[in-house]
């Protein structure tokens, strides 16, 4: 019913715009007005506008080539049919819009084409003609005149061929119901199916049979066609053309575009609605999945943060890796150790840190480079190669090798340590690590020279001892002589220092402990003796030299301990003989004073009573007396020649033993008469106590040594005895005979008892004296008692008398 309705409406409209005329542009009556005609219902190209003026592209182009080109005209539109007769009729001058067809060209001029007209196949929906091939036996309606009318008649597509009016009256026909197709303008048929709605068409085909379309004129025309060609020609220069083309074809273009791909785009949306059913449908289940899927997300988040955590850190430890592997050969650069590596089938140089490089560059004067084997790296020097050929073969052959090397120059010693570098358990390479020795070298060589002096200096030892932060001393070096001196292995004395310390004399270890503090406070060397008590309980002299120093916060002594105990032997015995020397030459002195005096006694006797012998004066009795006493003091004289002479005798050793038998007894009586006899002091008592059996009463001796012994003591005891008794005497005792001579006289100091027995020692000194003598009695006696197999020996306290013993062998006569 809407349908029929809109047709009714549509076919009103076309009857009021069909006999409709129209006039345009300004009439002249000095210039010729032309007649332009066209269709009044082909839009978009040339029809009545809703306004009743003429309008469309074909319109407004000429409108504008006429202004440019100063035409003046009148547009009159009408039925196609119509204004074609009018025109071949020579009713108007100018065609707006005519297709170049064959048939034509022989009654018009055709312009330069102002467009291209194509034509569509337009068919009900649900008809499937979409080519012209398609149209043959079908019912086409056509417009009347137009070239596709010509194109079917020509071409004889088909017999039943509809024409009418205009392309809306084809649509409008075909849209009821009536034919099979509509082959009209493309551009018309989508302009009025747009415009007027018409919905159960489509166009099956479009841009069927392009041709050019143009403004045409009669043939008597031709120079109002020139104004149009020339006209048209600027329009188009200008841009003018283009904006109008635009103007009114572009959004039918764009419709066409639409209509073209609606089927594409239905069924975009058909797959559309599809899918949001789909969609619809899904989503239930999407939402017990999302559950899973929120789940598992959340784990994978866990995870990820895990990964990420892990990312983080194995960053980290990848920085820490590259800072630690930078840092390790930045260390392994530094050090002057030799590391490099080597390739295991081919010996070759692989890796090596800046100490290889320059060792080989001081010691060859090679540089090194990958690749390099033993042959270039000891050019020319076979022996060297082939102690580093023995070196990797052991490197090869062990795990982990160690060796010690000298260079090629003699001057470094290497110890060498390596380390095979497997990979999957197949040994791929080796690396080495050489430690420069040499001066290690040298300490141990000189240290082996040290051992071997120290070994041979047997009275000399040299030490180190160290003093800790707490005070305590210990020994840290010794040298052999240390069981010699001390009594005790090093290792011993260096785990207690004080098996040495103890051995130190008491009565040396205040001082040598006073010195050694002073010595360290004032920084110089201590140099002393002390002695020691050596392991045998013997005292041994040692010269200490000792010189302190600080290290590190410890003290350090470094010393000689030297046994200088023949020396101080040697120096003792020195000092003794020198005493002696000086003694010796002080008694010499003595004795020449006393001997001058002893001797120059009886001489002056001698001489005085000499002279008075000669005087005339002297009588017969005093001539005897003088003579007696010069025979007296002559005998003096000759005693203490002859004391002087045996002691001479005696040190040069010079005395001899003249064995006889002697009676003992008379002996002892002898020498005591002749004391008495000639003993002048009446205060004295001489007495003798003889305590001897017969049979040990005579024994085998030197009688006259004897005598002379026992008189030198009488002549002493009666000498230094001004009252009391002396008394001589004798007994057995053992296998001696011990005699003795006592007395009660001045008795002698406890410091000269040994004294005395010196040649020309006297207690008494000087020009003190009071006694007479020459101080070689007892030395003489001395001398002939041990020359006879015995001793002597003396009893004496001061002032309270002296016994002298002395003993001989009872050598009986054989
Ligand atoms: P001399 O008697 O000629 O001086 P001696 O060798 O006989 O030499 O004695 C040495 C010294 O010993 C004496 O000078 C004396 O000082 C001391 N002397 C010896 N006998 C005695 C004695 N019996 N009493 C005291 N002093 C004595």
């Amino acid at each position: 019913m809407t349908r029929h309705c809109l047709v009714i409406f549509l076919f009103f409209l076309l009857s009021t715009s069909l006999s409709a005329a129209y006039y345009d542009g300004e009439k002249d009556a000095d210039d010729k007005v032309y007649i332009i005609k066209g269709d009044n219902n082909y839009p978009p190209h040339e029809f009545i506008n809703d306004k009743g003026k003429p309008d469309g592209f074909n319109v407004e182009l000429f409108r504008l080539i006429a202004k440019e080109m100063g035409i003046r005209y009148q547009i009159e539109l009408g039925e196609w049919g119509n204004v074609w007769k009018d025109f071949t009729s020579g009713k108007a001058d100018l065609l707006l819009g005519a297709v170049v067809a064959p048939t034509r060209s022989t009654i018009v001029k055709h312009s330069i084409a102002h467009s291209v007209l194509t034509s569509g196949i337009f068919t009900r929906k649900g008809t499937k003609i979409r080519s012209i091939d398609q149209l043959g036996s079908k019912e086409v309606i056509v417009q009347n005149q137009d070239f596709i009318h010509y194109f079917l008649i020509e071409h004889k597509i088909t017999d039943k061929i509809i024409h009418v009016k205009d392309p809306l009256e084809a649509l409008l026909l075909l849209s009821s119901g009536k034919h099979d197709a509509a082959w009209i303008g493309d551009m018309q048929g989508l302009y009025f199916i747009n415009k007027y709605h018409i919905r159960n068409l489509t166009m099956g085909a479009s841009g069927v049979l392009p041709r050019e379309y143009c403004y045409v004129t009669t043939k008597e025309n031709e120079e109002l066609l020139g104004l149009i060609n020339l006209g048209l020609l600027k329009i188009k220069e200008s841009g003018e053309y283009e904006n109008i083309y635009n103007k009114w074809f572009r959004v039918h273009e764009r419709i066409n575009f639409f209509k073209k791909y609606r089927p594409v785009i239905a069924s975009l949306i058909f797959s559309f609605i599809l899918l949001a059913s789909f969609t619809l449908l899904l989503r239930n289940r999407v939402k017990v999945k999302t559950k899973e899927l929120e789940k598992k997300n959340s784990e994978a988040r866990a995870l990820l943060d895990e990964l990420q955590l892990e990312n983080e850190y194995r960053s980290k430890v990848e920085a820490n890796l590259k800072e630690s592997q930078r840092e390790l050969s930045s260390i392994l650069d530094s050090t002057p150790d030799l590391i490099w590596s080597i390739n295991v089938n081919n010996l070759q140089l692989v890796k090596w840190n800046n100490s290889f490089g320059k060792f080989f560059m001081n010691e060859m004067h090679t540089s090194i480079r990958t690749g390099m084997n033993l042959e270039d790296l000891f050019p020319n020097d076979k022996q060297q190669q082939e102690i580093w050929h023995d070196i990797y073969d052991n490197v090869l052959k062990n795990d982990a090798f160690e060796c010690e090397y000298r260079s090629a120059t003699g001057k470094i010693y290497l110890q060498i340590y390596s380390r095979t570098l497997k990979k999957n358990g197949v040994v791929t390479g080796v690396s080495m690590f050489a430690h420069d020795i040499t001066l290690k070298k040298l300490a141990e060589r000189q240290q082996h020279q040290i051992q071997l002096i120290t070994e041979r200096l047997v009275n000399v030892l040299i030490f180190q001892t160290i003093v800790d932060d707490k005070g305590k001393e210990r020994f840290t070096f010794l040298s052999h002589s240390t069981d010699h001196l001390f009594g005790c292995t090093i290792e011993e004395a260096y785990s207690d220092a004080s098996l040495i310390f103890n051995k130190i004399h008491p009565e040396d270890r205040g001082r040598l402990r006073s010195e050694v503090r002073h010595s360290f406070s004032e920084g110089i060397p201590l140099n002393t003796i002390s002695r020691v008590i050596n392991s045998e309980g013997d005292t041994v002299w040692l010269s200490i030299y000792s010189r302190p120093r600080q290290s590190d916060g410890i003290s350090y002594w470094d010393g000689i301990m030297t046994d200088i105990t023949e020396l101080k032997k040697i120096e003792e015995e020195l000092i003794l003989a020198k005493d002696k020397a000086e003694e010796s030459d002080r008694l010499k002195t003595a004795f020449l004073h006393n001997i001058s005096h002893e001797i120059r006694t009886p001489m002056n006797s001698i001489l005085g009573f000499s002279d008075l012998l000669d005087s005339d004066d002297t009588t017969k009795e005093q001539r005897s007396l003088y003579t007696r006493m010069i025979s007296e003091n002559s005998l003096i004289l000759m005693n203490i020649v002859n004391k002087v002479i045996e002691v001479s005798s005696i040190q040069t050793g010079r005395i001899t033993v003249i064995n006889d038998t002697v009676n003992i007894k008379e002996l002892i009586i002898s020498v005591y008469e002749t004391i008495r006899m000639n003993l002048k002091k009446s205060s004295l008592k001489i007495q003798h106590n003889i305590d001897i059996s017969d049979e040990d009463n005579t024994i085998s001796s030197d009688i006259y040594k004897l005598n002379e012994i026992l008189t030198n003591l009488m002549d002493n005891a009666v000498k230094f005895t001004k009252k009391g008794v002396v008394e001589i005497g004798c007994s057995r005792k053992g296998d001696y005979i011990e005699f003795y001579v006592k007395d009660t006289g001045i008795g002698i100091p406890v410091d000269m008892q040994e004294e005395i027995f010196n040649s020309f020692t006297q207690v008494e000194k000087g020009d003190i004296r009071e006694y007479g003598g020459n101080g070689l009695g007892l030395t003489i006696s001395k001398a002939y008692v041990e020359v006879l197999g015995g001793k002597i020996w003396i009893d004496s306290q001061e002032d309270n008398g002296s016994t002298f013993f002395f003993s001989i062998p009872a050598k009986q006569n054989q």
